[in-house]
């Protein structure tokens, strides 16, 4: 029966840790998914309820001391069980473990006192429309005033002669020193009450949540400390016992406790670094056996074509870099086996990535495969597309775009039904199918798949890169691509099944963009200057943080819009004052495919001389006669964004110029923006944003499918590394994970996690 409760247990604590980490937007998944693992939960107990893990995962209306107004903040929040509210971490603790005379009380420190109450009473302070409680506390060293903002209340719940213990800051007033909004806790006696009170406010290491949805720390701490008390014993462990003791974790009850209220710093610290590892080596185990199952799959033997490739490069205007030839040379090797390849292609903007990719799509088509070629937005597709049919021209490839909207052949537009039923047929009749999202939709089948490429795959969940690579008699080889460099610690977990194949030169010839901040006041000399560009022949991008601006929003005073450019705005602005004898286009998301196709193919032809856009342009986009990027609003972008855009320009042997517009002189903004003008490449611009702003808004966690934990831990090289170790010792031992069935469920529904979300 333990076993039973214990496994089903764990089952269950899956399904809630899915839930938690399944985003707001989701509820109704949310929902069902908690009903089926109810019904499972009662299947296995023969219909009746057990009641220690109802506990545990009950929904939190279950919590009889949470109201239906706190309930709803609670959900807002993602918390939706027992467990997701234990699991809501504090974020730091105050200090309020050692107990003071008041006597010794200074000004601006913070203290932790008992004493009896001497006098409390509630003032009415009506020019500051608030109540004011006033009191005053002794002990035997003598007595303070304290004082607590509208919150009436206390003077019902403390009374005179009630002892308490307070913590908080001691002020300094016309009248004397003074304890200001202390926590307060109730004691039923002096002294020996230090022992016997298990103290929750006051009196230790007190925990502080994140201040979120004005849910107080105290509230929390006044929920989750029963509750913590009562179940923490009974969640079952996932770690295997010998991990816990050879990384000399906290077993997880213990863990648990500790990092809600701990004894010690060190104890709260070990706490989490529980956690960390925990999650870190979930992940780990789950990367790791993707990578032996994938081993173990048969795959399609690509031999290489050295003629046609040879014949290929000769062809083209320029002549490979050496990290290309390399690069491509490991990719066709790797595809001569028969177990599928797994390749991550890494170079920076503009290191000319595309040519690797094609090199390996022109071999597959040439040995009688097809390619699948997957890009995060309809303006790449069909950049890339144009781009395949120019490269091989001379090549007789059979070459399909498929995006939500259109499906063409070569020159030839065919009905969607027409083009699926040539994609799906045995002899090649499309070589190379090149799309957006709409290359994963369930119709869509190839008939012979074994290469799939992903441009910008950082941007792509692990889902759809599973979906492409379904399994059919052989499972495809796999070549993603990303100009977002990838630290040392993210590639050793996010993308531990991947080899590794990295462009690290641009093509020669190429110039250092220069980058330049500039002020709102100096708006008008690089006006002049895009002028000057335009009139020698180059053209220009501007870039604006918002597609428009709706005016209520424009009316209310205190929004600052006002500073946020839009580009309909920017647009009519440009056309009308400040360039009128140019010629400029607009471009944005919401426009429709047609519309988006003309305004690029009029810029790339160059019929447009100015291109406004929103960030619609951010990745991949390649117009080499472009010089200028100019960025408005430009510390609403992050670091590793303003690269890409800044990577739209210098793709020729043209002289190219950044301007970043911004009104802001904030320091982290200025900081941020100034290491834009020191560092060329994205690698040490990824190692300066995370120093900034944190590891997790590289990959962007919504898109990775790393749990938060994890990825706030990814900067721990030492901590990933001993995770990746603990999981590879793990499965070594025992493959199938049959020792430790609560782990093995718990990949189990890591797995589903990636592949629903
Ligand atoms: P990214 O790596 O950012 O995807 P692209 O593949 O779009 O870069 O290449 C950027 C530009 O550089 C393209 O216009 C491409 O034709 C050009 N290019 C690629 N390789 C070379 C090379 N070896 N020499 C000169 N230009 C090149
Ligand atoms: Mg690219």
């Amino acid at each position: 029966m333990a076993g039973l409760v214990s496994l089903v247990g764990g089952l269950l604590k899956e399904c809630s840790n899915f839930v938690q980490k399944t985003p707001r937007r989701n509820k109704f998944f949310q929902k069902n998914l908690l009903r089926s693992a109810f019904a499972t939960l009662k299947r296995d107990y023969g219909g009746r309820s057990p009641h220690k893990i109802m506990q545990l995962f009950s929904p939190i209306e279950e919590i009889t001391r949470i109201n239906p107004f706190y309930l709803k903040k609670l959900k807002r929040m993602g918390i939706y069980t027992v467990r997701d509210l234990l699991f809501h971490f504090p974020s730091r603790y105050e200090d309020f473990s050692k107990l003071a005379p008041i006597s010794s009380a200074r000004a601006g420190e913070v203290f932790c006192f008992q004493g009896k109450i001497k006098k409390i009473e509630n003032v009415r302070a009506w020019r500051k429309r608030m109540f004011i409680t006033n009191a005053v506390v002794e002990d035997r060293t003598g007595e303070i005033k304290v004082v607590w903002f509208n919150q009436p209340y206390i003077a019902t719940t403390l009374k005179e002669n009630n002892f308490v213990h307070l913590a908080g800051k001691i002020a300094l007033g016309k009248t004397g020193l003074y304890l200001s909004s202390p926590s307060y806790e109730k004691i039923g006696s002096m002294e020996s009450e230090m022992l016997k009170k298990n103290f929750t406010h006051t009196g230790r290491l007190v925990p502080i949540y994140p201040e979120t949805k004005k849910l107080s720390s105290k509230w929390l701490r006044f929920i989750i400390k029963p509750i913590l008390e009562k179940i923490a014993k009974e969640i079952p462990d996932f770690l295997p016992e010998k991990i816990i003791r050879k990384e000399q974790l906290l077993p997880f009850p213990k863990a648990l406790q500790q990092i809600h209220f701990p004894d010690s710093l060190k104890l709260a610290e070990e706490a989490r670094n529980r956690f960390c590892f925990e999650e870190l080596f979930l992940l780990s185990l789950f990367l790791l056996n993707e990578k032996r199952k994938l081993a173990k799959e048969k795959s399609m033997a690509i031999p290489a074509n050295i003629e046609i490739v040879k014949d290929f490069v000769q062809k083209l205007p320029f002549k490979l870099t050496d990290s290309q030839k390399k690069t491509a040379w490991q990719i066709l090797k790797n595809m001569e086996k028969d177990s599928p390849m797994n390749r991550l292609l890494e170079g920076d903007v503009g290191s000319g990535k595309t040519i690797v990719a094609a090199i390996a799509a022109l071999n597959t088509a040439k040995a009688g495969f097809q390619t699948a070629f997957m890009v995060p937005t309809e303006i790449l597709a069909k950049q890339h597309f144009e781009n395949f049919k120019k490269m091989f021209k001379d090549f007789d490839l059979k070459i399909g775009l498929l995006t939500g909207k259109e499906s063409r052949l070569n020159n030839r537009k065919l009905s969607k039904e027409k083009f699926l039923e040539k994609l799906k047929a045995k002899k090649n009749e499309v070589d190379i199918l090149i799309g957006t999202h709409a290359l994963i939709q369930e119709k869509v089948k190839f008939g012979n798949l074994c290469l799939v490429i992903l441009d910008e795959q950082h941007r792509f969940g692990v889902k759809q890169r599973a979906e492409l690579c379904q399994k059919k008699e052989f499972v495809p080889h796999l070549l993603s691509m990303t100009a977002t460099p990838i630290p040392r610690t993210l590639s050793l977990t996010v993308y531990g099944d991947l080899d590794l194949s990295l462009i690290s030169e641009l093509p020669k010839g190429r110039k250092k963009i220069i980058t330049r901040i500039v002020a709102q006041k100096d708006k008008n000399m690089a006006y002049e200057f895009v002028k000057e560009q335009v009139k020698s022949g180059r053209q220009v991008f501007v870039i604006c943080p918002r597609i428009e601006i709706k005016e209520e929003t424009k009316k209310n005073v205190y929004s600052n819009w006002d500073d946020v450019k839009a580009v309909k705005d920017e647009f009519k602005k440009l056309s009308e004052e400040i360039f009128p004898d140019l010629k400029i286009g607009m471009l944005h998301g919401k426009m429709p495919a047609e519309k988006k196709e003309s305004v690029m193919k009029k810029f790339k032809d160059k019929k447009t001389d100015i291109l406004v856009s929103t960030s619609v342009v951010e990745v991949g986009v390649d117009v080499p006669n472009a010089s200028v990027m100019l960025i408005e609003g430009a510390e609403r972008f992050g670091l590793a964004q303003l690269h890409q855009f800044r990577g739209r320009v210098g793709r020729a042997e043209h002289q190219s110029y950044c301007f970043l517009f911004t009104s802001l002189r904030g320091q982290e903004n200025s900081r941020r923006l100034k290491a834009l003008l020191t560092s060329e490449d994205g690698f040490s611009l990824a190692e300066k944003d995370s120093k900034i702003r944190g590891a997790g808004d590289f990959i962007g966690s919504r898109q990775s499918g790393i749990p938060d934990l994890a990825m706030a831990s990814l900067g721990n090289v030492f901590l990933v590394e001993k995770a990746r170790e603990a999981a590879k010792e793990i499965l070594e031992e025992d493959s199938q994970l049959e020792k430790y069935p609560l782990l093995k469920e718990k990949i189990r529904q890591f797995h589903e996690t990636i592949h629903l979300e």
